[in-house]
């Protein structure tokens, strides 16, 4: 691989299109003071520096586009290219030949004063892609390849210390020296990250022990739940027998009821027709006494009077059946209320009791060791 030509545009002090060939071995250009010389390495440097601040003889990239001259007008834009010949193919493209350009414009409206876009054989590229193409081949524009003026006279000039740094520099050492003082700075940031790790890591520790607590309360917890649940199983389950004994007993005794009324109504119409005889009777003595002389009048008038207290100790006596029905028909009544409540309940207790004969299943088998404990206790207390 071999720089081929130069092609530049607008480059400092060349005005237009300039290309210079350079042929393969060695080239020489010379002139007098201030012709440019230098502006032809600054060229080089320009494309092959796009990151080094030793490349290019300028404040700013804009005084690189040239700048009218003496009663010239300035250019907007400069671009330099340069020519590789690539048989080789040290550069990383697939070409004989390979053109690497440069192009920096003014910007009068943007923020940034000026534009950077980069070309390889004509096609846009970044500033990225530029850089892995020239590290690939090694071209740096810091290297000791390029000398440029003055560069001779202040190695010579220089103290030995500095001669050395750049004997080291070229042989590689200092690149070293960065490694250990890179690897140094990583060792210190690892070092202080261990530390961080080791507080973290204590840190977490604790977390841990605490939360092993929190474990243990958690299982003790749960356990209890469990507990609590089957015993809540088995009350529901207790509670059903006793409702479902409760609503049998209260159906017997609103079964009784029932023949209580029938006996008491039966009672009762036969009051109603000993009242009715007792009646007619007394109908049937006035009529006598009607008929009668005053004297046996009255002692009819004292067996009405002995029969009207019979009367009134019958009709005393219906009363009392009459409110005895009424207050066992109210009970009856209420009983049924009950009964309806609890049969409601009972279906209620029906669903739980699906979900509790799950549970109870499970306690079955306590309840089985309980009864047993139970029994066995029973005996002890019965003997
Ligand atoms: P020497 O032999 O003294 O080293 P040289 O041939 O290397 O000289 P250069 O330093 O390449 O000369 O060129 C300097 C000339 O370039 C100066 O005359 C300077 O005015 C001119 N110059 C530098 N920048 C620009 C620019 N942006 N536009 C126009 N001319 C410029
Ligand atoms: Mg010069």
């Amino acid at each position: 691989m071999y720089l081929k030509e130069i092609q530049m545009d607008n480059f400092k002090s060349f005005k237009g299109k300039m290309n210079v060939p350079l042929i393969e071995g060695y080239t020489a250009i010379t002139g007098p003071n201030g012709s440019g010389k230098s502006n032809l390495s600054d060229a080089i440097l320009f494309v092959l520096g796009p990151r080094s601040s030793k490349a290019i003889r300028a404040g700013r990239l804009t005084d690189l586009i040239f700048n009218g001259g003496k009663d010239g007008s300035p250019s907007q834009f400069t671009k330099v290219s340069l020519v590789f010949n690539n048989e080789d193919r040290l550069l990383p493209i697939d070409c004989d030949i390979v053109k690497l350009t440069r192009h920096v414009k003014r910007n009068r409206t943007a923020k940034a004063d000026y534009t950077s876009s980069f070309y390889v054989n004509e096609k846009k590229s970044s500033l990225g892609d530029f850089d892995s193409i020239l590290s690939h081949a090694k071209i740096s524009a810091d290297g000791y390849n390029l000398v440029q003026q003055g560069d001779i006279t202040r190695i010579v000039e220089m103290g030995s210390k500095e001669r050395r740094g750049i004997l080291d520099d070229i042989a590689g050492i200092s690149r070293f020296d960065a490694d250990i003082e890179s690897a140094e700075k990583d060792k210190t940031e690892a070092e202080d990250n261990l530390d961080r790790i080791g507080i973290i890591l204590g840190e977490l520790r604790n977390q841990i022990k605490q939360l092993e607590k929190d474990r243990a309360g958690a299982l003790k917890y749960r356990e209890q739940k469990e507990k609590l649940e089957l015993a809540k199983a088995q009350q529901e389950f207790k509670r059903k027998e006793s409702l479902e004994n409760e609503i049998t007993g209260l159906q017997t005794e609103v079964a009784k009821r029932d023949g209580d009324i029938a006996k008491l109504g039966e009672k009762k119409d036969a009051m109603k027709e000993e009242l009715i005889g007792i009646i007619k009777e007394l109908e049937a003595a006035e009529k006598e006494i009607e008929e009668k002389s005053s004297a046996e009048a009255a002692e009819l008038r004292k067996n009405i009077d002995t029969l009207k207290v019979e009367v009134a100790r019958c009709q005393d006596s219906i009363e009392n059946s009459k409110s005895t029905i009424d207050e066992v028909k109210a009970q009856k009544k209420q009983r049924m209320g009950d009964a309806k409540k609890l049969e409601k309940e009972l279906e209620g207790l029906k669903d739980q009791s699906t979900d509790a004969k799950k549970k109870h299943k499970i306690a079955s088998a306590d309840l089985e060791k309980a009864r047993k404990e139970f029994e066995t206790a029973e005996k002890k207390l019965t003997s």
